[in-house]
């Protein structure tokens, strides 16, 4: 089966760590029998160049008739005076509300050679692999009313609100469901249930929706826990599931238990499976065209893909092992490094990721 991905680069380091995404990708057609229909498509400050937009209707087009997106990153210093409405970001923004993706799913992994990149202790990280899962589209960042009133007064006031329906709640949760299968079985859910009460129906729901997971063990957890046991033991999680609000916060706290930004994948999925895969950091504009960039979360995303759009778990699981094997041969970019590994560039890592996949057989 051929499976048709769209490639968008972006700007920065970007196109240079998609291309080692794309010899991955070159492989496990040669190697593997597994087929790619690969496109290119323009987002963020490159489209912008191009078409005057950092999100063509063209992009989105072939989005949707994608199985899957692997994006790069976007931005940089050259497009940051333009206007809110042509800055790169928005192309980010753009595509995850044209294509629905619902749900981030951030996993944090330290591979056990780097656990010395943490800021803290080896035993508490070395081998970490937890996956929080944010639901994307809904809660405080969208909820209506929101705004700055001025008040009879004279003085100003603030305004969010965090909404969420039943059947939002029930979709992330479901995926949370789904992919506890797939891994470990244990799912947290995190809420704030004893203060909100958009929480309390979040918690309901979930405890609803576990009676359908018999093999799933659900626990609940209030989010200021959550945030502490992720610094005090976070690997008693294997999946976590919180709203938009808490997972935003919550995920950047698990990725920096891992140490580097250049090793941290991610995905955005919709109701069908399709996702948008990308690597956590941004386009590094500060190392862009220098060889330096770490292609490891790329390929990692790429494992992601495989892994849930393409239903490849035992590819992905290759790829994965060949991520770790080269890092057990001493093998870092300058951002994970210490003294005495062995420095490469960008695409040496690259081939090097090949090289031991091939390995693998
Ligand atoms: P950044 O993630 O691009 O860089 C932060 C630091 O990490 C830099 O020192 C950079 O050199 C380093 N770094 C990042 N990725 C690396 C990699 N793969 N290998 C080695 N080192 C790496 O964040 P920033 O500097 O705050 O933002 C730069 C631009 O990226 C901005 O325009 C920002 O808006 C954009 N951005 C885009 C995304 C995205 O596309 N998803 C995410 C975050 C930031």
């Amino acid at each position: 089966m051929t499976s048709k991905l769209l490639l968008l680069p972006g700007d920065g380091i970007g196109p240079e760590i998609l291309a080692e995404a794309e010899k991955l990708l070159a492989c496990l057609q040669a190697d593997f029998g597994m087929g790619f229909e690969c496109e290119r498509g323009l987002i963020g400050g490159c489209a912008i160049d191009a078409t005057g937009r950092p999100l063509p209707d063209e992009t989105v087009s072939l989005a949707r008739a994608a199985d899957a997106v692997l994006l790069g990153a976007v931005g940089g210093p050259k497009w940051d005076q333009g206007p809110p409405a042509l800055r790169p970001e928005r192309g980010l923004l753009g595509i995850r509300k044209a294509l629905g993706l619902y749900a981030n799913l951030r996993p944090a992994l330290l591979f056990p050679e780097l656990a010395s990149a943490s800021t803290l202790k080896s035993e508490v990280v070395a081998g970490l692999d937890i996956l929080i899962i944010r639901e994307l589209t809904g809660g405080i960042y969208f909820g209506e009313p929101r705004g700055v009133d001025t008040l009879p007064d004279g003085s100003r006031e603030g305004r969010n609100t965090m909404v969420y329906g039943e059947a939002e709640i029930e979709r992330i949760g479901r995926t949370g469901f789904d992919i506890a299968r797939r891994r470990g079985r244990r799912l947290c859910s995190v809420d704030k249930a004893n203060v909100l009460e958009t929480s309390q129906l979040w918690r309901e729901v979930m405890t609803r929706l576990a009676a359908e997971y018999p093999d799933v063990e659900l626990s609940h957890m209030y989010v200021d826990n959550a945030a502490m046991q992720l610094v005090r033991a976070p690997k008693q999680f294997d999946v976590v599931v919180t709203e938009n609000l808490f997972g935003d916060i919550l995920s950047d706290c698990a990725a920096m238990l891992t140490g580097s930004i250049g090793m941290l994948p991610s995905a955005s999925l919709n109701e069908t499976g399709f996702g948008l895969y990308e690597p956590v950091h941004g386009s590094a504009p500060d190392i862009a065209g220098q060889h330096k960039a770490n292609p490891l979360a790329t390929l990692l995303s790429v494992a992601m893909l495989l892994r849930y759009s393409l239903g490849q778990q035992d590819t992905a699981d290759r790829v994965e092992r060949a991520v770790g094997s080269v890092l057990r041969q001493g093998l870092r970019t300058r951002d994970i490094a210490v003294t005495g590994d062995t420095l490469v560039s960008t695409t040496m890592m690259g081939d090097a990721v090949v090289a031991a996949l091939r390995a693998d057989v």
